[in-house]
């Protein structure tokens, strides 16, 4: 049996006294850190060995307790601090494996300030953390702080990740092991064309564009952004509208991850196959179209089809563009040259099938990747179909969901402990 770990996040709403706690095991947590990193690097400017993970926990922790000066240090939840120590490893192995080219080079681990916009401390299972019956997460020496479940977890948590970013929210990241649930087999295969005029355009000839709630978001950060181009340097009200703008892009992301939910989980329940294009392949990321890429966020929704594909049973498919799919025709097969991006329609000069750019390209995709779509789909049909805005991703009347697709059946009390609702 494969497992899975999925990684879910929920706003938190904690109040001031638990503000005050988060900060103390923060700032602990930061402290931890910045003592191993400057242990291991007065070592290494030493030539003496690398300190253990262990010396560190006893030398850094359970030692420096004991000292007036780092004392309140037994303020926090101690897992929180091995964490921080933990976190460290992790940063100097992926430094030491970018050196040796085993994944992309990073830097070298830096000393955390509390001037960082991102703060976080993770509790594991022997924290004793948990999801009280009445929905709150409980966390030790902090408190039972209230969470917007925004949709159901598939199992108990193993791990909980508190995190406080810029603009001030708070959140906590899950970490779920769960076995694949497999969906009900459909005939129905699709490939998508990722666009940057249709967020999406399905070989079924759906286009897909972005909801409005998510419109509504994007208008409401240009607005907060001219807001703060006005405001003088220095100035306080320009530290208030420095806030707003990060509320408001904290909002973009949030509506952005809800629509890529949505979309997503609606094209793995109705698809047995999925075929996407590889965006490397594509080539926009270096170009001027590089910012409407990455606002886009192809990325992150191709990881969700990715993970819910192999979660439901499905086939995904990343395909490399062989040719350019504008200049195949999707329904003879005869490549008849390049045309102009301006170009959205035309008559293939062999068939003289009426094709749609985008709707051209999404066929070609899937047939890219040995998908039996039906070509006659690519010719022009108008009615542009907008994403559902129902899709779930919250869940209705009570019927446990994840992100649309049922997951949770029902449960042991244990199960009954995380479901959740509606804050
Ligand atoms: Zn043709």
């Amino acid at each position: 049996m494969i497992h899975m770990q999925l990684r879910y996040s929920f706003r938190l709403y904690p109040n001031g006294p638990q503000r005050a706690a988060l900060a103390r095991a923060f700032g602990c947590a930061r402290v931890v850190y910045n003592d191993a990193l400057r242990a291991r690097e007065t070592a290494r400017a030493g030539g003496e060995a690398f300190p253990m993970i262990g010396d560190l926990s006893k030398l850094l922790i359970t030692e420096a307790k004991k000292t007036e000066e780092r004392a309140w240090l037994g303020g926090v939840s101690a897992v929180v601090l091995q964490q921080a120590l933990r976190d460290l490893d992790a940063a100097y192995r992926n430094f030491f494996d970018g050196l040796k080219g085993k994944r992309p080079r990073m830097g070298a681990p830096r000393f955390k300030s509390r001037k960082d916009n991102w703060q976080s401390v993770r509790f594991t299972t022997n924290a004793r953390w948990k999801i009280t019956t009445g929905g709150d997460l409980s966390l030790p020496k902090v408190g039972n702080v209230r969470v917007k479940w925004s949709r159901n977890l598939p199992s108990v948590p193993s791990t909980v990740t508190v995190i406080k970013d810029a603009a001030g929210r708070y959140f906590a990241s899950f970490v779920v092991e769960t076995e694949p649930e497999h969906l009900p087999e459909t005939d129905s295969v699709v490939g998508i064309d990722l666009g940057l005029g249709h967020f999406a355009v399905l070989s079924d000839g759906t286009k897909v564009d972005a909801p409005r709630f998510l419109r509504r978001a994007e208008k409401k950060l240009k607005r907060a952004q001219q807001s703060l181009s006005r405001k003088v340097k220095g100035s306080k009200n320009r530290t208030k509208a420095r806030v707003k703008v990060a509320r408001a892009h904290g909002a973009v992301a949030d509506a952005r991850r809800e629509f890529h939910h949505q979309l997503s989980t609606r094209l793995i329940r109705d698809n047995q196959a999925v075929a996407v294009e590889d965006l490397a392949i594509k080539g926009l990321a270096r170009t001027r179209l590089a910012k409407s890429v990455h606002d886009a966020g192809w990325s992150a929704f191709i990881a969700m089809l990715e993970y819910k594909s192999a979660r439901h049973g499905r086939i995904f498919y990343r395909i490399g563009r062989f040719e350019p799919t504008s200049q195949v025709c999707s329904v003879c097969g005869v490549k008849d040259g390049p045309k102009p991006l301006h170009i959205r329609e035309w008559k293939c000069g062999a068939c003289g099938a009426a094709l749609d750019r985008d709707i051209n390209a999404a066929v070609n995709v899937a047939k890219a990747a040995g998908l039996a779509v039906s070509a006659c789909r690519a010719q022009v049909r108008r009615a542009p179909v907008p994403a559902q805005r129902d899709e779930a991703g919250t869940h209705r009347d009570g019927q446990l969901t994840v992100a649309g697709i049922p997951v949770l059946r029902a449960g042991s009390g244990s199960q009954s402990a995380v479901s959740c609702r509606r804050a």
